[in-house]
Order: structure tokens, then C-alpha cells, then sequence
């Protein structure tokens, strides 16, 4: 029997596999490492489901981490195999499927669950969230029919889902609560320019929208969607993309403070046990469950260099930005970009030439920016707005890009 000390991650996804591959570089040699997955899959890109389901991608090339991989690091994997219990004591997690596995360490990435809108309907056939393989797989087979589409949200994933079936030669409709779309991400001056674009590209729109409920026909399948206006659309498939919640449900019943997600520390360790790690869309760090990759690969990092024990890292928190995966639309958001009292705007609009522009500055810093059709210059507006450094005689020129970039 191997004298390693014992790991074991739940949750195959990119956060979990991210922290062992970290791991992997700083102490290859300290675990015997057990991963178990609920999907029946390796770990993959999740991010590139939308390029998948437009067609411009196969889910064989998301694959991030093959099952050689697994092997030839000496991890065992067990997939499409759920952990539904955890003993604390004894340090052993159980599977739905009756695998065990005892743990020095734990690690819980779990990921989110899709939220989806509590309307009467909302479990007729032909309503689906959008978060997995198997949830592009069935949109695909529901595209291979023509008929009518109505995506739930215009947030980013909404946006992402309403293109590829569209593109799938699927009529569409984005049904949205918000005045415009990504109106997280945007200001309304981008979001109109966004909602041209998509237009141009055959997607329909309702925005400020309510939905009271999905109506179905006698079978069970979805049949339309009625707002709360009365005013009803057709609807063959209706996709939810509304929000995710972390999902937390094993670390309740194993007790575990969650609070918006499993509570950690800034070493990644669960305020509540010091040998159980969370990390990813599942973990909450100083009140904040994140969404987007970046800021888990960060968490990854630090998780893993505790779990070398090394312990010499310690995550603060993560700034975020956002894109659009759909091709030809490019447009960027970073930090305060509504801008508001206390703060000034330097604004570029060019709506023929679809570009827009916005820089929001507060005391000589930037703290937000907006851009649509033109982003270039977003990763260096990123930096600066995380560097938080005095803008100075930078200032004037910081509509047209780094310096150094000008003389050329
Ligand atoms: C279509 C789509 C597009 C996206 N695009 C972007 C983008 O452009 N940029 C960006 O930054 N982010 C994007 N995201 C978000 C990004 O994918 C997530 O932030 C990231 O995948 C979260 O990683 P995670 O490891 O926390 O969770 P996940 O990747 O969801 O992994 C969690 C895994 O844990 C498994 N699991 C849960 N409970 C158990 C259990 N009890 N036992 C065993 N396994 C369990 C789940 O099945 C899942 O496989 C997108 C998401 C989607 C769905």
C-alpha cells in the first residue's frame, strides 16, 4: 500500500482539474489522487460548448484533459459517477453508484446549477437549461427540426445559446426582463449596438419582458410562452438562461458553512474544516461566488500551493471582464463601466462605423470601460484598471490606446 497521503476531488470540471494540474507542477509526488465526476465525460472546456453548438466546433477538440492524461498522472478517475455522501469523521465520500473513497484532503468543485425561472411549465419537454454536454447535445437534436427557439435571458450564455441555434437554422427569440441586452455587461448606448448586430443576424427580440408562464399541448411538450402582458410566441424548444446558483448541495448535508457558496478562506480552505478545500463557481470568497474562469483559474493556483504545502499564497479576490463568444461581435466590459456621480466618462461614438467607446475614471484612476466593435484595447484597459495606478499625462491619450503601441 502506497504511503501517499490521500486526495480526493469532487467535481471533474475546469476548476477541480485546473487545481490538480497546479498541483501536478509543484508536488507530483504527495497524493494518491481520486476524482469523481457526475458527467459521464473528462474534463472539458465547458466555455467552448457555445463555438460546439454553432457549429464551429467539435466536442472532441474541447476536451482540456483526455483520460490518458488521468492514467498517466496515476489519478483515478471515476466518471458519470456522482458523490452524494461525505463522512467527515471517518473521511470517506460515497458515490451514488456505491464507491467509496477515503481522503486526508478533500476538495469540493462542484460547480453551479442552472436557476431556472419558477413559472408555471417550466418542466414541460422541450424546456432545458444550457450548462453541459448533454444540455448542447439535446439543443442540436431539438435544431435538426426547423421551428421556434425562445431563449430565456440576454445575458451572455442566452446570447451565446439564441446564436448557435440561429445559426442552426432555428427561428429565435431572446425574451429578456432587462430594458437592453447584457445590461450587466453593457451600458445601453453598446447594448443597442449589440442588438443591431443580432438582428442583422436574423434573432428576434422582447425586451422588458416578463414571462408568466410555458404552455404546453396535450403530450407534454412545450407549445409557446406567455408574458405576463397576456401576448403569447410560439416555442418548440424553450432554453432558460437566466443565472446560475453554486451548487452546494453536498456541502450542506455534510455541514458546511455555505453562504452564497461553500465559505473559504483565502487559503481555499472551508472555514468550517481545514482538510476540506473548495474551489471554483461552488466556492464563496469574501461574499463572492464567481461565474466566469479567470478568477477560478486564480483560485486554483493558490489552492494548489497550499495543498503542496507550500503555503505561501493567498487569493484576494479577482477583478472580471467580459466577452462575447460570438463571432464578429466584439465587445468588452471591465469593473464600474455605468460610471455615476464622483466620476467622469471620455465616451467615442461612431454608430455608422458600429464602434462605441467608454472610459470611466474616478479620482485620475480608470474604473471602468466599455467597448463595442472596437477592443483592441481592452486587455490594456484591464490592466490598468487592476494596477489602479494614477492615470497622469496618460490621460488625454487613453482613448487611443498604449503609448508604445501609437509611435509604431
Ligand atoms: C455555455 C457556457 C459558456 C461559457 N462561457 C464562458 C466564457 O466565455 N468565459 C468564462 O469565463 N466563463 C464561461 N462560462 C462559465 C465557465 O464555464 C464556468 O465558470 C466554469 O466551467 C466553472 O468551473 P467549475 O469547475 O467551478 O464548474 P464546472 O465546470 O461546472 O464543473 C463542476 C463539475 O462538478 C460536477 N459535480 C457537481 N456535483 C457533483 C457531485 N456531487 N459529484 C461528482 N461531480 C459533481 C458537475 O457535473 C460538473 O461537471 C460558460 C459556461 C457555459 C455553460
Amino acid at each position: 500500500m502506497s504511503d501517499k497521503q490521500k486526495l480526493v476531488m469532487v467535481g471533474n470540471g475546469m476548476a477541480g482539474v485546473r487545481t490538480i494540474e497546479e498541483l501536478m507542477k509543484l508536488a507530483p509526488d504527495r497524493y494518491d489522487i481520486t476524482i469523481f465526476g457526475a458527467e459521464p465525460h473528462p474534463n472539458y472546456n465547458r466555455i467552448m460548448l457555445s463555438p460546439v453548438l454553432a457549429g464551429e466546433q467539435t466536442l472532441d477538440e474541447i476536451v482540456l484533459n483526455p483520460l490518458d492524461w488521468y492514467r498517466s498522472h496515476g489519478i483515478t478517475l471515476h466518471t458519470g459517477s456522482k458523490v452524494v455522501a461525505v463522512d467527515r469523521v471517518k473521511r470517506r465520500v460515497r458515490a451514488e453508484d456505491g464507491t467509496e473513497a477515503a481522503y486526508d484532503r478533500l476538495l469540493l468543485c462542484t460547480g453551479s446549477k442552472p436557476f431556472m425561472l419558477p413559472v408555471p411549465g417550466n418542466t414541460l419537454q422541450g424546456v432545458m437549461a444550457y450548462r453541459d454536454i448533454a444540455d448542447t447535445q439535446a439543443m442540436i437534436e431539438a435544431a435538426s427540426r426547423p421551428g421556434h427557439a425562445v431563449v430565456i435571458g440576454g445575458g451572455l450564455l442566452g446570447l451565446e445559446a439564441a446564436n448557435g441555434l440561429r445559426l442552426r437554422g432555428m427561428d429565435v427569440t431572446v425574451v429578456h426582463v432587462g430594458d437592453w441586452l447584457l445590461d450587466r455587461q453593457l451600458d445601453q448606448s453598446a447594448g443597442r449596438l449589440l442588438q443591431d448586430a443580432l438582428q442583422a443576424r436574423g434573432l428576434a427580440f422582447r425586451l422588458g419582458a416578463h414571462t408568466e408562464a410555458l404552455l404546453g399541448d396535450e403530450a407534454g411538450r412545450v407549445r409557446a410562452l406567455r408574458f405576463k402582458d397576456g401576448s403569447e410566441i410560439p416555442a418548440d424548444l424553450v432554453v432558460m438562461a437566466v443565472g446560475i446558483r453554486p451548487n452546494t448541495e453536498l456541502a450542506e448535508q455534510m455541514g458546511l458553512l455555505v453562504n452564497r457558496g461553500i465559505v473559504v478562506h483565502d487559503t481555499l480552505q472551508t472555514v468550517t474544516d481545514a482538510r476540506i478545500y473548495s474551489v471554483g463557481e461552488c466556492a464563496a470568497h469574501r461574499g463572492t461566488a464567481y461565474g466566469l474562469v479567470a478568477p477560478l483559474y486564480e483560485q486554483a493556483q493558490v489552492a494548489a500551493n497550499h495543498l503542496a504545502e507550500w503555503g505561501m499564497a493567498r487569493y484576494a479576490g479577482s477583478q472580471t471582464s467580459t466577452k462575447l463568444k460570438v463571432t464578429g461581435i466584439d465587445l468588452f466590459s471591465a469593473g464600474d463601466f455605468m460610471g455615476g456621480e464622483g466620476s467622469e466618462e471620455i465616451v467615442l461614438t461612431d454608430p455608422a462605423g458600429g464602434v462605441y467607446k467608454k472610459l470611466v475614471l474616478r479620482d485620475d484612476k480608470l474604473v471602468g470601460a466599455c467597448l463595442y466593435g472596437d477592443t483592441q484595447d481592452g486587455s490594456w484597459y484591464f490592466q490598468l484598471l487592476r494596477e489602479g495606478a494614477s492615470l497622469g499625462s496618460l490621460r488625454g491619450q487613453l482613448m487611443f490606446g498604449p503609448p508604445a503601441e501609437r509611435a509604431h
